[in-house]
């Protein structure tokens, strides 16, 4: 099953929408895979990770079609992940055929956000499933989604993905910070394929909300010292700033020789 990253930039975009920094100046100048849209995955044809800004010209870009999507994921309210608003757009009048119910899974913070939208979940045709931190949520077709704690937002729990399907296992982790340790605890006990991790600021530090690229380097080790990566897995990162100052090559110079990838907007991976 093909997962896509949709948008691999933090929650201004990349060049981001008012600056006229060095960052965002040459990524406008050099474009291609330093063009970077708010974060998003899809999973198959069915799920689909976050909901923010781009959601309409990620459509469009990578052929998509929202109206097979059953399984909607979100990480946490923050509104480069959660733009409720175009659920609206779900109502009948605004879509001329029947649609299928699509469940929506998040924290108190996203029911809240879906809420105070002002129309019924039911109108858009969609529902509501409060997540669990460490229990799997059946997506069907063998796939299960796991939420787990993040560091990351103040006031709600965020939480990062471990997508599983037939022995495989893929860990989607965009803002998260250092991971709480029951976090790390229930990863010791898995055997990860694919990890996407974010790498938020990029040459400066991070550490609490976010990661910047020795951190990632951390991640890696204390994941390879539990024994928590399969032979062969593959380390990505993902969620960009431009206030991290690298461009898409300057991030691949620095992985590189620690066999780290760089993600782009549209890069796939297997699940
Ligand atoms: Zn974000
Ligand atoms: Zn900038
Ligand atoms: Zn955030």
């Amino acid at each position: 099953m093909t997962f896509t990253i949709l948008g691999t930039a933090a929650a201004e975009g990349w060049p981001a929408l008012w600056c006229p920094c060095t960052a965002c100046e040459q990524a406008r100048e050099l474009g291609g895979k330093n063009i970077r849209r708010r974060t998003a995955y899809q999973l198959g044809d069915r799920i689909h990770v976050d909901f923010g800004p781009d959601t309409f010209a990620q459509m469009l870009e990578f052929g998509l079609h929202y109206e097979r999507l059953e399984h909607l994921l979100i990480t946490h309210s923050h509104h480069d992940h959660l733009c409720p608003q175009e659920l609206l757009y779900r109502q009948r009048g605004f879509v001329v055929e029947e649609l299928g119910t699509l469940t929506i899974h998040g924290n108190e913070a996203v029911r809240t956000k879906l809420n105070a939208l002002g129309h019924s979940m039911g109108d858009c045709r969609a529902r509501f499933e409060l997540v669990t931190h460490f229990e799997p949520i059946d997506l069907g077709e063998g796939v299960t989604a796991t939420p787990l704690p993040a560091d990351h937002a103040q006031g709600e729990e965020a939480v990062i993905y471990l997508f599983e399907r037939d022995g495989r296992a893929l860990l989607q982790a965009n803002d998260t910070g250092w991971f709480p340790e029951p976090t790390w605890r229930f990863l010791e006990g898995k055997q990860l394929d694919v990890v996407l991790i974010e790498c938020t600021y990029g040459s400066r530090e991070g550490g609490h909300h976010h990661l910047g690229a020795n951190q990632v380097l951390d991640v890696r080790e204390r994941l390879r010292k539990s024994g928590s990566l399969k032979p062969g897995a593959r380390v990505i990162t993902v969620h960009f700033s431009h206030n991290g100052g690298w461009l898409h090559e300057r991030l691949e110079a620095f992985f590189a020789p620690h066999q780290i990838e760089v993600a782009w907007d549209g890069m796939q991976v297997e699940l």
